[in-house]
């Protein structure tokens, strides 16, 4: 008896937490934020950003991604879904099109071209490889195979909650918001927020009015400076390292030169540095006003995702003076998001979950410097070994197409030779691995072969039918699986530092405690449901996180 009145009190307190309080969800996703930066930085926070989440909230401290291609696109859609690629379908960044024969960008369509927001349009260099291999300019979440947790929200409320997704990256944006909402992204063209036509037929006049006063160029000719003494900075003898990008122009070391009115590099450059969140942050507080976000009783969701952190540690690293300084600026970012939510929502009434789709790893330049010797693998070297083996097998030229991590071979040279597709693909993954830098390469078909090995079920859980390729590479510890720039350091890999992101709820009724048990990102998305009295995503693999919900 008394266990049954427990549980209907456990109920009653679920109900209390859940719908009637919460206006808002508000999920910030920090884009390559590693959880042990937080740890690093804390010290330097202020007492409104990152340090209110994590005195008010529940804090996951050993939050593992279980996929092995840690990329933007993987991460965002598994926040998201509360499912792995296997299932969701967003395998890689990008990945080879078997029937077109050619790379497919992970949200291009098409079918839904980017609004213009000007008469005239220009466009800026782009730097962003992925972005860089997409065909089309037009954008759309038509890619997804499973609903979001906005996708569930949608049919719950009867359409009446708002949901927005926005983001420096056009996929971070597009995974979050989901089918349902609505999503806006910066542009590296000309620094406004864009949109496709999936979402709308003309920008909100909102929208329009916050692009019209070009906020963004009003950074040309100016600088990225320390706004604090450089003693200040933990890795203040971390500025300068030859292995760092240089990007024509903008400099290794503070201050970094934004270029003049005109110059195609500009917004790229904004984008990599503080700048690139506090146009986002402007742009959401527009948004949030103009939508009238959660000014009722039926909840809302706002995704925004934060992508600096991420670009900054591409060009100069995860360990250098300029990640310590975009953190600690995004602390401050934070504090005035949560000031300006406190002031037209109420942070009573919102529920902020915070996370990162992935980590980084440092450059393998400077663990050799360190003495950990690692390297970089040359693309063609990979390519020419697989095909070495496809040779001692009888067939020339067996592979298709390599974009890390995945090979992809001839299918119908492997019919035509007779041969069994499980022995071939095992036959060249063995070569594979004995490549220097090369931990495990991994047949597809042949998963099992490797059943002792934990990084197979990541292999496993990054497995998607016609987009993922046959042989999956994993990389030993940092090493890299490209050797070309303009971008210095990455993720991607399987390993931990590719793995861990913090997660952290916040809102009335969450306890305020450190959680130290593993735990994983596909169970947000079914906590938040849990939070507003609703079913998980369909697709959900993860769990309701049970302190969140006590
Ligand atoms: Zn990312």
């Amino acid at each position: 008896m008394w266990l049954g009145s427990s549980v209907i009190g456990n109920v009653a307190v679920a109900e209390e937490k859940s719908s009637q309080d919460i206006r808002l969800v508000l999920q910030i996703t920090v884009d390559g934020l590693r959880a042990d930066l937080l740890n690093r930085y804390a010290n330097s926070f202020g007492k409104h950003g990152f340090r209110y989440l994590m005195q008010n909230g529940t804090v996951y401290t050993n939050a593992q991604y279980q996929h092995a291609n840690t990329e933007t696109i993987v991460g965002h859609t598994t926040l998201a879904t509360g499912t792995f690629p296997a299932q969701h379908g967003m395998i890689g960044n990008v990945w080879f099109d078997r029937d077109a024969g050619e790379l497919a960008y992970n949200i291009e369509d098409a079918d839904s071209p980017i609004l213009p927001t000007r008469e005239q349009s220009s466009s800026g260099e782009q730097v962003d490889p992925a972005q860089k291999l997409a065909r089309t300019k037009g954008r759309s979440p038509s890619v997804f195979l499973v609903p979001t947790f906005g996708d569930g929200l949608a049919a719950y409320y009867g359409g009446r909650s708002k949901i927005f997704g926005v983001s420096g990256k056009d996929r971070s944006a597009v995974a979050m918001a989901g089918k349902t909402g609505k999503a806006f992204w910066y542009s590296t063209d000309n620094g406004d927020f864009v949109t496709s036509r999936y979402y709308y037929d003309d920008y909100p006049d909102w929208a329009s009015s916050w692009n019209g006063q070009r906020k963004a160029e009003k950074y040309a000719d100016s600088e990225w400076v320390l706004l604090s003494d450089k003693s200040s900075y933990l890795l203040a003898g971390q500025d300068d390292r030859p292995y760092e990008t240089d990007l024509k122009g903008y400099g290794r070391t503070f201050p970094h030169r934004f270029g003049e009115a005109g110059n195609k590099l500009l917004f790229t450059q904004l984008a990599v540095s503080p700048v690139g969140d506090e146009l986002l942050l402007d742009f959401s507080k527009a948004l949030i006003k103009n939508e009238q976000l959660g000014q009722d009783a039926i909840p809302d969701y706002f995704s925004i995702s934060f992508s600096a952190v991420d670009a900054v540690n591409h060009f100069f690293g995860p360990s250098s003076l300029e990640n310590e300084v975009v953190i600690r600026r995004l602390d401050d970012t934070l504090a005035e998001l949560f000031k300006f939510i406190d002031a037209t929502v109420g942070l009573k009434h919102s529920l902020i979950i915070l996370s990162g789709d992935h980590g980084m790893a440092d450059m393998p330049e400077y663990m050799t410097e360190l003495g950990y010797a690692a390297g970089r693998l040359v693309p063609e070297e990979i390519v020419e070994k697989a095909n070495q083996a496809g040779q001692e097998l009888g067939i020339d030229e067996i592979v298709r197409f390599f974009y890390r991590p995945y090979i992809y071979l001839h299918d119908e040279k492997i019919a035509g030779a007779k041969l069994d597709p499980v022995k071939v693909e095992q036959t060249i993954a063995d070569a594979l691995t004995d490549l220097d830098g090369i931990n495990l390469a991994v047949s597809t078909r042949n998963m099992g072969a490797g059943k002792s090995n934990p990084l197979i079920e990541q292999v496993r859980n990054n497995q998607h039918v016609s987009r993922s390729g046959d042989i999956y590479i994993i990389q030993e510890p940092y090493w890299f699986l490209f050797d070309e720039g303009p971008i210095a350091a990455m993720h991607g890999s399987p390993w931990r530092y590719d793995t861990h992101v913090p997660i952290i709820f916040t809102g009335q009724g969450i306890d305020a405690q450190q959680i130290h048990r593993l735990v994983h990102p596909v169970d947000v998305a079914p906590t938040i449901a849990a939070l507003l009295g609703m079913t998980a995503p369909a697709a959900a693999n993860g769990l309701p996180l049970p302190e969140v919900l006590q």
